[in-house]
């Protein structure tokens, strides 16, 4: 994303807009500028503020007289007054930074929004943790941290050296050039995006183990880490397994979303053979 000096007049009211912080009004320009190392190309500014055409001529004239009365003029606050932002034609690899990071971009790999995966969400269709099974989306990143893919090549390589294998439906296992090392494409390390989730699968009897490598992980990556567990329920829809190992681990547990089969084609199948699936998400006490 990129704002045109021409046009703009430094009102200030896209710098309230940017999740990541990322828009500063440059005292020597006296132009809005973008930090484009920290911009994770979201859109926010762009889709986010309505739009005028105002003269940046003009407005600055006034803005400038009104000034010496100690008026001031400012245009509406969810509005760029003279249209400024102008996106890139983005190209490899920036381009992976708007493919994680603005919701209404579908990934090319999954062709899922967002984050480019369904989790456990569809488990009644696709079902990716099975009973006996635990599955983990450890997601890096958030508004106004954001993450590198180099965090994420942090966090992958250790969850390869412990075998662990990856989901192949998830956009940051497409980007590895190693699932065997976690390796991930060298050309991206340095991109960042506004946050995207690693997911795994192991066996329940791993689980303590696998969040102790994501805690080791944690502490050398500049970034915030949140753990969410996938698993099968039982006949009742509780879940007697994991939880107890989660608990002895400290987290207070909540259950955020409970899939119930519905997706499945024949009503016999949900009716005879798709247990719930639930997923966690981790707070630590
Ligand atoms: S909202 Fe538009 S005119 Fe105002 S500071 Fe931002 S880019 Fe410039
Ligand atoms: S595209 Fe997103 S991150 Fe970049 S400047 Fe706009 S709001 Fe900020």
């Amino acid at each position: 994303m990129r704002i045109n000096p021409k046009k703009c007049v430094a009102c200030g009211n896209c710098t309230y807009v940017c999740p990541m912080g990322a828009i500063y009004i440059d005292p020597l320009l006296q132009r809005a500028t973008i930090n484009r190392d920290e911009c994770v190309e979201c859109y926010s500014c762009y889709n986010g503020l309505s739009k005028e055409v105002l003269p940046p001529a003009t407005v600055r004239f006034v803005r400038r007289t009104l000034a010496n009365f100690r008026v001031r003029f400012e245009p509406e606050p969810d509005v760029c007054p003279t249209t400024a932002f102008e996106p890139d034609e983005l190209t490899w690899p920036r381009v992976v930074r708007r493919a994680f990071s603005d919701p209404r971009v579908p990934h090319e790999s999954t062709g899922v929004s967002g984050r480019g995966t369904e989790e456990v969400k569809t488990n009644d269709v696709t079902g990716r943790v099975g009973i006996g099974e635990v599955g983990f989306t450890i997601e890096l990143g958030r508004p106004g941290i954001g993450a590198r893919f180099r965090d994420f090549q942090e966090m992958s390589r250790a969850l390869a050296a412990a075998g662990v294998s990856f989901e192949k439906n998830n956009p940051i296992s497409t980007l590895m050039t190693d699932t065997t090392t976690g390796d991930i494409r060298s050309d991206i390390l340095n991109e960042k995006v506004m946050s995207a989730i690693i997911e795994i699968k192991v066996p329940v009897s791993r689980t303590e183990e696998i969040i102790r490598i994501i805690w080791e992980v944690e502490k050398r990556i500049p970034t915030q880490v949140v753990i969410g567990v996938g698993v099968r329920c039982d006949e009742e829809g509780e879940e007697t397994v994991v939880a107890p190992i989660l608990e002895k681990l400290g987290y207070n547990l909540r259950r955020a979303k409970t899939n119930i089969g519905l997706g499945r084609k024949e009503i016999r199948d949900l009716t005879k053979s798709a247990p719930q699936t639930e997923k966690k998400e981790l707070v630590h006490a």
